[in-house]
């Protein structure tokens, strides 16, 4: 973790190497991470009003206290929420998928009006609709001026960080509390394995240290963090030897390497749509995702990608974005070729011309089959 840690670039303060007592632990995935970071902010809320003024009621204080994120969060974001029984708000993005500072100034402020307490926010680096990063440096001093804990949700696009040409995207990060990434979805690690690291471990430990006779052999000295209390189970498996060997065989250059290369293709299949003036790739592609549509309308690109899913050679996910219907296109295989894009594109580009342009089918008598009902509605909008 300290190897990684210190290959994303990641402050001093979260690795285990520092002097503390920050430090990294793998997770089962991200969804445990956000969780894990909703329980501790909870408690360290509870811990502070209290000292504050100790005749508060804690249930009382539960109640009221709320967390925060954009309305592009991953599901798994919103459902910390209901897991961790905390009013999550999904804030209202900009034009660009990002959850903007001066919306949860605003956000805390209201509720703060109402006597609510603000206590969790949730910042997405590489949302998974669009791939969009919050302004971490926006959220930052705001969660930190209210005692709020911040916690990153980088997933997927958290693996980009080891390239150096993508740690602006994390300006800010100084300020987070917590953070996590998923090796096992953009860096070669298989599933499950997510790497989550906290500025403050004691804060964990403060929150879920549960004593019994049989676990007092396993106290360690405050060096050695003592894992069962930053994780959601007592036991924990031995997902650090994968992560070890990974990045052993490939070296850190060489994970850089499979990034930068898998950012390229998505480049080149941006190109490719670009060349079709048929279509429209928006919002601006991010990290290894390109999202496009096609000019005509909603309807006709979603009759494109339910034709090219029942075709089964290419597997692409719907999205919104700004009120349209998006096609998703993302680089995943660490076995995907520049050829792969191409075929990729073909067969969108061949769907695309069933759909289009029904006619030149019908002249070289390419069966059209299923497409009648999409063609007509391509008729109609024209
Ligand atoms: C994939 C993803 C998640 C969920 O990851 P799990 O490890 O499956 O819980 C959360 N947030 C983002 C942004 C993601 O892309």
């Amino acid at each position: 973790m300290n190897w990684l840690g210190k290959m994303l670039g990641l402050p001093e303060e979260f690795l285990n190497s520092s002097p503390g007592p920050g430090g990294g632990i793998i997770q089962g995935s991200a969804s445990e991470a956000t969780l894990i970071g909703l329980l501790v902010a909870k408690e360290r809320t509870v811990r502070r009003l209290l000292k504050q003024n100790p005749s508060l009621d804690e249930g009382s204080i539960k109640a009221k206290l709320i967390a925060y994120t954009s309305d592009q969060c991953n599901s798994s974001v919103e459902k910390s929420g209901l897991l961790g029984s905390m009013t999550m708000r999904l804030l209202k993005s900009d034009a660009d998928g990002r959850l903007r500072g001066d919306t949860l100034k605003k956000a805390f402020a209201e509720d703060l009006a109402q006597g609510l307490i603000p206590c969790y926010v949730v910042a997405n680096l590489g949302t998974t609709g669009t791939c969009a990063f919050d302004p971490l440096y926006e959220h930052g001093p705001i969660c930190n001026e209210y005692d709020v804990w911040l916690h990153v949700d980088a997933a997927y696009a958290g693996a980009a960080f080891i390239c150096p040409e993508y740690r602006h995207l994390m300006k800010g990060i100084e300020f987070a509390d917590s953070f996590d990434f998923n090796p096992h979805k953009w860096l070669l690690v298989n599933f499950e394995c997510s790497a989550m690291w906290i500025k403050d471990g004691l804060e964990l430990t403060k929150t879920f240290d549960v004593q019994r006779i049989y676990l007092d052999d396993i106290k360690t000295d405050t060096k050695v963090p003592d894992y069962r209390h930053w994780q959601i189970p007592l036991g924990r498996r031995f997902r650090a030897l994968k992560l070890w060997t990974v990045i052993n065989i490939y070296g850190a250059e060489g994970l850089r390497k499979h990034i930068r290369n898998q950012i390229d293709l998505a480049q080149h299949f941006e190109k490719l749509v670009r060349s079709d003036d048929r279509f429209v790739v928006d919002p601006e592609p991010s990290m290894g995702l390109v999202c496009f549509r096609l000019k005509d309308g909603d309807k006709i690109t979603k009759s494109l990608l339910e034709n090219l899913t029942k075709k089964k050679k290419v597997f692409m996910v719907a999205g919104a974005f700004r009120g349209r219907y998006i096609i998703r296109f993302v680089v995943c295989s660490r076995l995907t070729k520049r050829e792969d894009i191409d075929f990729s594109w073909n067969n969108v580009k061949y769907e695309a011309d069933l759909i289009c342009k029904p006619e030149i089918h019908n002249k070289f008598k390419i069966p059209v089959l299923e497409h009648i009902e999409t063609i007509t509605i391509s008729e109609k909008s024209k």
